[in-house]
């Protein structure tokens, strides 16, 4: 198996003095920019779409807190339905690892929220205050009308995004055609106020303010993704061979001739970085993929009329002039546990029961009741996740003699869940043991082969003249 391969300044992350530093990215264009709008504005539709969208007469994707369901479509799930988390959550995990292991971390370049709305915020400073050099002579400039305008602008359209993020998170967990009425009438309650005011916050510092340090402080991905990456990862890479010895040139001269490689030390690369990083340094940390030096230098050999592809997606392998190898062992693993883990993931999920019988039985051992038999107390909690009406005939075996005190039949609405009292007697000769395993059913009318069943003891006296 091939070594993880070295990624710079894991060690020095932290005493970086140009990571701590403003960075003013400059506007470009490309094929991967074009990528990541196209992926960001899918994300978007997504996030801000979906919670808008009905299903059945009520919200489609909606957690709800306080009767504890959470909906997703035709689905409903419930709190006993907590244990297809961990499924979820190795799929996403070994989603990610395959991802990284087989194409770095596009992750984080193309979908990662932090991402996402980080360039959006980038393109609300863009329009509001202008390019890399006017944002930079702009922050130099004394205070104006102008420049508090274009401030102003800014940090108001920072804050109109950060609130619909925020009122469109707190709309997955109290509806969001009643939670926005509310807000608007300032009738929400404090909880749903208190959310839409943190997660405003958590968006216009996050997106606005902490943006890159988020990805290099705070996302404990960044920091496991280098022992993940190996020879054959494609990570975005300069070409070194090729692009050295950087420097300037003049117009028709042979630069080959003169010792210069393909880099004309033109900078872009280093000025479009979202992390303020130059990717000629070799891989790094701080690198999130997003491949923006790929399109401003590709932009740049254009111009100057070579090659594109000094900076690429490549391998490590590659670039020391070996072939691009895809199909490598590591990939495979994580690829045959992924597609393992979803198959079990769609059978849980398809196989979950929906419908779910529990029965306690109440304290106390047990009663005489007046007609002289020995009375034990149940309670019993039937829980409907389907979104159909079922009526079911209930009924108790375990042995000879034994009587059904409590409803007959059970009628459940869909989503309904029903906790009812029952009692089971029997007379006391009919005791042979004074501890004995009963069950209580639960069969469909029409279908008495789809019957759920769960146990519980029966306590008597074995001794009929015992005093109870
Ligand atoms: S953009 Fe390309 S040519 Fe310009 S400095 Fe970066 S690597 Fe060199
Ligand atoms: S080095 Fe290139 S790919 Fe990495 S973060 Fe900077 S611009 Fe994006």
């Amino acid at each position: 198996m091939s070594k993880p391969i070295q990624v710079h300044n894991i060690e020095t992350l932290e005493v970086k003095s140009h990571i701590s530093d403003k960075v003013y990215t400059r506007s470009f264009k490309g094929v991967f920019r074009r990528l990541r709008i196209g992926g960001g504005a899918l994300l978007f539709l997504l996030y801000f779409g979906t919670v808008w969208l009905t299903w059945n007469q009520r919200q489609a994707v909606l957690w709800d807190l306080s009767a504890k369901k959470f909906h997703i479509f035709s689905s409903t799930f419930w709190p006993q339905d907590l244990v297809l988390l961990s499924p979820i959550l190795i799929v996403c995990a070994f989603g990610l690892f395959f991802l990284t292991v087989w194409a770095g971390r596009v992750w984080c370049g193309y979908t990662c929220p932090q991402s996402a709305w980080m360039w959006a915020f980038m393109w609300v400073e863009k329009i509001s205050e202008g390019d890399r050099n006017q944002r930079k002579k702009l922050d130099r400039a004394p205070t104006s009308l102008q420049k508090v305008y274009k401030k102003s602008k800014k940090h108001g359209l920072w804050l109109l995004i950060s609130v619909v993020t925020a009122v469109t998170f707190v709309g997955y967990f109290a509806p969001i055609r009643e939670l926005v009425p509310s807000l608007l009438t300032f009738q929400a309650g404090e909880l749903a106020t208190f959310w839409v005011f943190f997660f405003t916050l958590a968006t216009y510092l996050n997106a606005g303010w902490l943006r890159e340090k988020v990805c290099l402080h705070m996302c404990p991905y960044g920091r496991f993704q280098s022992s993940m990456l190996d020879k054959d990862s494609l990570v975005i890479s300069y070409d070194v061979a090729r692009g050295e010895a950087r420097g300037a040139r003049s117009s028709g001269l042979d630069y080959k001739a003169e010792g210069l490689g393909d880099c004309v030390d033109c900078q872009m690369c280093v000025q479009v970085c979202p992390t303020g990083i130059d990717i000629r340094d070799g891989l790094q940390m701080e690198c999130i993929g997003c491949a923006a030096c790929v399109d401003a230098c590709d932009s740049v050999m254009e111009k100057m009329g070579y090659e594109t592809g000094l900076i690429r997606y490549t391998s490590e392998r590659e670039l020391s002039g070996e072939p691009l190898k895809i199909v490598r062992p590591r990939l495979v693993g994580y690829g045959a546990v992924l597609i393992a883990m979803i198959i079990t993931l769609t059978w849980a999920i398809a196989s979950r029961p929906l419908v779910s019988l529990d029965v306690a039985k109440d304290r106390g051992l047990y009663r005489l009741n007046t007609q002289g038999e020995i009375e034990n107390s149940y309670t019993l909690k039937v829980i409907n996740k389907s979104h159909q009406n079922r009526r079911y005939n209930v009924s108790v075996k375990g042995f000879e003699g034994l009587n059904l005190i409590g409803p007959a039949y059970v009628n459940l609405n869909p989503g309904e869940q029903l906790t009812f009292p029952l009692s089971v007697s029997v007379a006391p000769g009919a005791l042979k043991v004074d501890v004995t395993e009963i069950a209580f059913y639960l069969t469909q009318l029409g279908q008495n082969d789809s019957s759920l069943m769960s146990t519980s003891r029966f306590t008597g006296p074995l001794d009929n003249h015992r005093k109870y």
